[in-house]
Formats: structure tokens, sequence, C-alpha cells
């Protein structure tokens, strides 16, 4: 079996060892088009805040280990174009400036994404940057000393964390959105403004509501918004990713946004093709339709059933809540699977109950607040999604909501289930079975 994987972060990292795992024998050839394979790209606002010291932590494989694998890795190697009719691909090396044709039996579209770039006028200003790969990470830590007045557009997780790292080492930040709250995607209103309120309190200028309409300046950065100008000396455009499968249009089904279609085995409308990772849409268990979450929790477990499945179907997906986290000043906020407002917007008959609570007893020497949400289909009691926010670390929590949403359990459930008590801990509830208790109160009628 000869396969060819285009594209290798972490989901053509992934597909790659998992293919060689389950398969020795097969004869695997990577093309990447850069220099440097499983970049963890969540690692960048962790080193402009000092938390990471050594950048180059932040790849767990490279490609030898690959090669040592027995993968043949093509690094500098950008594919221009397949031919899935004839099963060929057309590569160009792109440190000899040649190219050449390829031939498979099963391909790996693991290309992942490119950063939505709006139709601003300037957005091509040499002032204004991207946070994606390794070469945007290189960039952005090396102006950043000198660039003392940063712009962060796009108040998504990227922007979240970027604003904070730069808020904590005297950058003068402004984060601008057209939304009337950060983070509006992920949580409901209780926890943005909480969050906004400490970005105000570390001096972080919030210009939300905000549309960019231009860019301008050489010495300078003029950021044009239809609400007037800030000038700043560099901006960051995070406003979002989209699939990067512009190779296999018309070739396979996508989703309007270029996504690639894939059944539960990861492969796409043609059999020879499997996708994993931010060139495919996933299963969006919450709602049990297909949906474009570009996260490497997503990449790596797509990935990896790439190599379950390249030989015949065996494994399935089983979708995924977007269970995802940040940390802000201290602040642990995760969530998982549906906000109040996703609800809404999808006309998804949804409750939802917001609980705050210490996370273990007064008793204790200190304790800390968290903040609490969970949102349920009050007709059967189904658990659609949740979020925490607190100074303790509630991250695993977030995980038990997203495996009670996977195992579609209800608010009954998580009010009873069996959680440890100790008082280092938590109280003899668990925070999260107080939380179900709660849903349940408000549904007595
Ligand atoms: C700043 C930042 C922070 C993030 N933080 C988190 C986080 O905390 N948690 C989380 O779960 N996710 C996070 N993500 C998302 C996560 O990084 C992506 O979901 C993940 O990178 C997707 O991996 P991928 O391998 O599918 O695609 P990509 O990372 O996009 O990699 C695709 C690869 O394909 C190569 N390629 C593309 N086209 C070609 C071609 N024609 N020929 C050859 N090679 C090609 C590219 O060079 C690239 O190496 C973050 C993303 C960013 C940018």
């Amino acid at each position: 079996m000869k396969v060819i994987v285009i594209g290798c972060t972490h989901a053509g990292t992934f597909a790659v060892k998992q293919i060689l795992k389950r398969h020795p024998d097969a004869d695997v050839t990577v093309y990447e088009r850069n220099d440097n394979i499983s970049f963890l790209s969540c690692g960048i606002a962790l080193y402009l805040d000092g938390k990471v010291a050594d950048p180059k932590g932040l790849f767990y494989s490279n490609p030898q280990e690959l090669s040592n694998l027995g993968a043949n890795v093509k690094m500098l190697h950008n594919i221009i174009s397949v031919d899935n009719t004839n099963k060929k691909i057309k590569v160009e090396d792109l440190s000899k400036h040649e190219t050449f044709e390829d031939t498979y039996d099963k391909l790996v579209m693991t290309t992942g994404s490119l950063p939505v770039v709006p139709p601003i006028e300037g957005a091509d200003n040499p002032r204004v940057h991207f946070c994606k790969n390794w070469h945007d990470a290189q960039k952005l830590f090396q102006i950043a000393k000198y660039n003392k007045r940063v712009a962060v557009i796009g108040g998504g997780y990227i922007g979240a964390e970027l604003v904070e790292a730069y808020s904590n080492h005297g950058h003068d930040v402004t984060l601008i959105d057209t939304n009337d709250r950060v983070m509006h995607k992920y949580f409901d209103k209780a926890f943005t403004d909480k969050i906004e309120t400490n970005y105000r309190e570390h001096g972080v200028k919030l210009n939300l509501g905000e549309r960019v309409q231009k860019f301008a300046g050489q010495d300078e950065l003029t950021i044009t918004t239809n609400k007037g100008d800030t000038v700043v000396d560099m901006a960051i455009l995070c406003v979002g990713f989209r699939p990067n499968t512009d190779l296999l249009k018309g070739k396979v089904d996508m989703m309007p946004n270029g996504a690639i279609i894939t059944n539960e085995y990861m492969q796409s409308s043609d059999p020879s093709i499997y996708g994993a990772g931010d060139s495919v849409a996933v299963h969006y268990n919450p709602t049990n339709t297909s949906a474009y979450i570009p996260l490497a929790t997503n990449a790596v477990r797509q990935g990896i059933l790439v190599g379950d499945n390249i030989e015949k179907p065996t494994v399935k997906y089983m979708g995924t809540q977007s269970s995802s986290g940040l940390e802000l000043y201290g602040e642990t906020i995760v969530s998982t699977g549906l906000t109040m407002k996703m609800a809404e917007q999808d006309n998804i008959d949804a409750h939802q109950v917001i609980f705050e609570d210490n996370y273990r007893p007064e008793f204790m020497p200190t304790t800390e607040k968290i903040l609490m949400s969970l949102i349920y289909d009050p007709n059967t009691r189904r658990i659609l999604g949740g979020a925490l926010m607190s100074k303790h670390d509630v991250s695993q929590s977030a995980n038990t909501l997203s495996v009670c949403i996977q195992n579609k359990n209800t608010i009954d459930d998580l009010a009873m289930v069996d959680m440890l008590f100790q008082p280092n801990f938590d109280r003899p509830f668990n925070y999260l079975n107080l939380l179900a208790q709660a849903a349940q109160d408000k549904e007595i009628k």
C-alpha cells in the first residue's frame, strides 16, 4: 500500500505514526512545505508571556523521528495539484525549484488551515501580522520588544491569549472585535463580563463592537474602524481560520467553507482520499451535525483514526464536544459543548443554569469561587454544554462534562454520580454534582 500524506503538523504527524504502527510495511511518503513539523501554536502566547522559556520545546516530533519509523519524509516540498482520477500528485521541491509527479494508492489530506484575511484595505501592511505557524511565531518573538503598542484584532481564544501575554509585559494593548463581547463564541455573558473586567483591570483597551476598515502607515500603524482611529506599532489579525483544501476543490464533498466532509472512518467522498484535522469537518455531538472546529484536539484524534482505517474501515470517529480552555490572569476558563447563545442561534430548545460556589469548604485555610454554567435539553434533560471559571484549576471538570455530553448523560446522572469527597478538594457533593442539582431544582415545576 503506497500512502502519500500532504501536510505534517498535528493531523499529519499523528496519521503517519499510526499508519506505520498499524501497517509497518506500508510505503509512506510525507510532503511538507514548511521546514518543521509538529509545532504547537498554543505555545506562542505562552512564550511571549515568559511562561515557556525555550520555544524549541514547542515541537514534539521532527522529520528524523518519522524517518526512523520508516516514513519517506520530504520537507520543503509543496503539493501543487492532485489528479484523483489517476491517483497522481504534482510536487514542487522548494529548495531545488523542480517539479515532479508521484502516485498513491491512498492519499491523506492533512493540509490544515490558513488564517482568514478579511478584505480590509492595507491588510498587507508589514506592520500587520498573523499568528499561526513557527515562522509567524519567530517574527512575533523578534519584534515584541520594539513594538510596545499592540492591537489584537479578533477576540477568540487566540486573540484573548495574545492580549493577556502582551499586557503582562508592559505593552499598551488594544483588543478590537466586531462583536460586543470577547470570546462570545465560547462563553455566555456571565463569563465574558468577568473576563472583560479582568482585561480592563490589566490596562487593556477593549474596542468592542468595532469593525476594522483600513490599515495605513509606515512608521506606525493607523487602524481605522467604524468608530474612529487607533494608532499602534503593530497589529495581529486573529479573525479565524479556513480549511486549506483548494487542492481537492470539486474533487471531494466539502462544506460551503471548503472543509472536507468525511465518513466516520475519515474517508472523503473519494474512498482513496482520507482527511484529518483543520482541513476537514468534525461531527459535533451536542447538535449531531457537521461543523468546522479547527482544534489540535480534533486533529490528533482524527490523525490516529486515519492510521487505524487507512486499509479498511476499522475504528469509528466519536465526534467532538469542542472542549477547550485557557488561563487568563490566573483564572482557568474552560468550556465544552453549547453555550446558551449558540443554542438560541440554532433554535435548540435548551435551558441554562448558572451557579456559583466555593470549590471546597470555607473551614479550609483558603478556597476559591467557581462560576459555572450548565446547558441542557429541558425535555430529555440531556447535558448539551457547560463552562467553568475560577482561580482554582477547574480544567478537568470541563473534561468531565465533555464525557457526559459524549455519553448522553442527563442532569440527573450528573447530580448524583459518584465523585470523591475530601475537604482538600471539594464538598460532600462535588461542585459539578451541585451544578446539576441546581439544574434539577430549576426544572421542578
Ligand atoms: C495561536 C494558536 C493557538 C492554538 N491553541 C490551541 C489550543 O490551545 N488547543 C487546541 O486544541 N488547538 C489550538 N489551536 C489550533 C491548532 O493549532 C490547530 O487545530 C492544529 O494546528 C491543526 O493541525 P493540522 O495538522 O490539522 O493543520 P495545520 O496545523 O494547519 O498544519 C497543516 C500542515 O500542512 C502543510 N501544508 C499545507 N498545504 C500543503 C501543501 N500543498 N503541500 C505541502 N504541505 C502543505 C502546512 O505547511 C502545515 O504544516 C491553536 C492554533 C493557533 C494558531
